[in-house]
C-alpha cells in the first residue's frame, strides 16, 4: 500500500504513528490498536563500527531508520557511546563520513558529554584533565566551560623529576601550558578518556590527591578533598583487534590498586558513562526534544556490551537489544545482564524492534 506524500517521512514529526496506523488499517477499522512511537539509542563500537570501518549491517540499519521501511517512517535515533577523546562536533563529522548519514551533535552523547551538566561547579577551579593526545581534551574541556584545565604533561613539563621515565616529545612539548604547580591547588581530577601514559597519570593523580603537588590536603583542613571523576567504566571494549582491549575501567582498577597499596584504602570517586543512571538520565534530558512524546518503554538501546549497554538500559526502563558483533560472544555462555532480545547484528535488531512496535 502506498503512503500518501503528506504523511511520508518528511512529515513524521507532525503526524503520530497512531494516525498512520489508523490510515494503514483503513478509516472504517475502529478496532485498530494504537501503535506506539519508538526511538533507538545505538552504541557505536561493536555495533555500528569495528575500529574505523562501519560494520556491514550499520548502513542498512540507518537506511531503515531514514524511512526505508514499509511504513515510510523516519525513526529518531541517538548515539550513546562510552567513547570520547575529541569534541562532539569533531566526532560527529567523522561519524557522518564513516556511516554515510548526517550525525548531528544534538543526537550524540559520548562518555564525557555528561560533564556539561556539572561544569558550573568547576568553572574557575583548577582541574586536572586526563586522557587523549596532547592537549586535545583541554580544548574540549574549555569548550564545556572549564577555564582552568591542566594536563599531566603540563605538570611533567613544570618538573620533569615528577616522572623521570618519560621525556616529553616535541609534539607534547608544543601542547603544554606553562604554570607554577607548587601554587595551584586542584579541586578535581577528570578522567575524560583513556589515559595514554598510565604510569605518569597514576603518579600525578596520587600526587594531586595526597598534596605532593599544590600543597597537602592533610595539613590544610580548610581544603576540600580533590574530586575524582571517571567518565567510562568499561573494563574492555572492541577495537578492530581480534580480542577485546582494556578500557578506562581497567585504568580505574589499576589506579585504585596502586592507591590502596600506598594508603591502605581506595579513593572515593564519581562514575559516569554507561551503565550509570546519571548518563541515562542525562541522555533522556538532553534528547527530550528529539524523542518528544516517546515513552521510555519504546526506547531501544542496541549494544554489544551486556555490562554497560544492556545493564544501563534495563535499569533506565528502556528496551535492550544485545548484538553479536562486538565484545559479547554468545559461544561463551549467557550474557551477564539479560537483554529484551538478542540479534545477530544491528540491522536485525532494528527490524525486530519495528516488528514489535508496528506488527
Ligand atoms: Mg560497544
Amino acid at each position: 500500500m502506498l503512503i500518501p506524500r503528506h504523511i511520508g517521512p518528511k512529515y513524521v514529526n507532525r503526524v503520530t504513528v497512531k494516525q498512520i496506523a489508523r490510515y494503514l488499517n483503513g478509516p472504517g477499522n475502529s478496532t485498530a490498536k494504537p501503535r506506539s512511537q519508538l526511538a533507538f539509542a545505538f552504541d557505536i563500537d561493536g555495533v555500528l563500527l569495528r575500529g574505523k570501518d562501519p560494520l556491514p549491517a550499520a548502513k542498512e540499519a540507518l537506511s531503515i531508520l531514514d524511512g526505508n521501511n514499509k511504513f515510510g517512517l523516519k525513526i529518531p535515533f541517538i548515539l550513546l557511546t562510552n567513547g570520547g577523546g575529541v569534541s562532539e562536533e569533531e566526532r560527529c563529522r567523522k561519524l557522518s563520513s564513516q556511516l554515510g548519514v548526517q550525525i548531528h551533535s544534538d543526537q550524540f552523547i559520548q562518555s564525557h558529554t555528561v560533564l556539561k551538566s556539572i561544569v558550573h561547579n568547576y568553572v574557575d577551579v583548577p582541574v586536572l584533565i586526563l586522557g587523549g593526545q596532547g592537549d586535545t581534551l583541554r580544548r574540549v574541556a574549555e569548550g564545556y566551560g572549564f577555564r582552568k584545565a591542566y594536563t599531566t604533561l603540563d605538570i611533567l613539563n613544570w618538573n620533569p623529576s615528577i616522572w623521570p621515565f618519560h621525556n616529553l616529545t616535541q609534539e607534547e612539548r608544543a601542547s603544554v601550558r606553562p604554570a607554577d604547580f607548587s601554587k595551584i591547588q586542584f579541586g578535581a581530577i577528570f578522567v575524560f578518556h583513556d589515559p595514554r601514559n598510565w604510569a605518569l597519570d597514576t603518579q600525578i593523580m596520587c600526587d594531586v590527591i595526597q598534596g605532593s603537588i599544590g600543597g597537602s590536603h592533610e595539613t590544610n583542613h580548610t581544603r576540600k578533598p580533590v574530586d575524582l571523576v571517571f567518565c567510562n567504566p568499561d573494563l574492555i571494549w572492541q577495537s578492530d583487534f581480534e580480542a577485546p582491549r582494556m578500557g578506562q575501567g581497567a585504568f580505574r582498577v589499576a589506579f585504585q590498586a596502586v592507591f590502596q597499596s600506598l594508603t591502605g584504602s581506595t579513593y572515593p570517586y564519581i562514575q559516569f558513562g554507561k551503565p550509570t543512571e546519571a548518563t541515562y538520565n542525562f541522555a533522556e534530558v538532553m534528547l527530550k526534544h528529539r524523542l518528544q512524546g516517546i515513552p521510555k518503554s519504546s526506547l531501544y538501546m542496541v549494544g554489544d556490551n551486556p555490562e554497560s549497554d544492556i545493564a544501563g538500559a534495563n535499569t533506565a526502563g528502556w528496551k535492550s537489544i544485545l548484538v553479536h558483533t562486538g565484545v559479547y560472544d554468545p559461544h561463551r555462555g549467557p550474557p551477564s545482564h539479560q537483554p529484551t532480545h538478542q540479534a545477530g547484528d544491528v540491522s536485525e535488531a532494528v527490524r525486530w524492534a519495528l516488528e514489535q512496535e508496528f506488527c
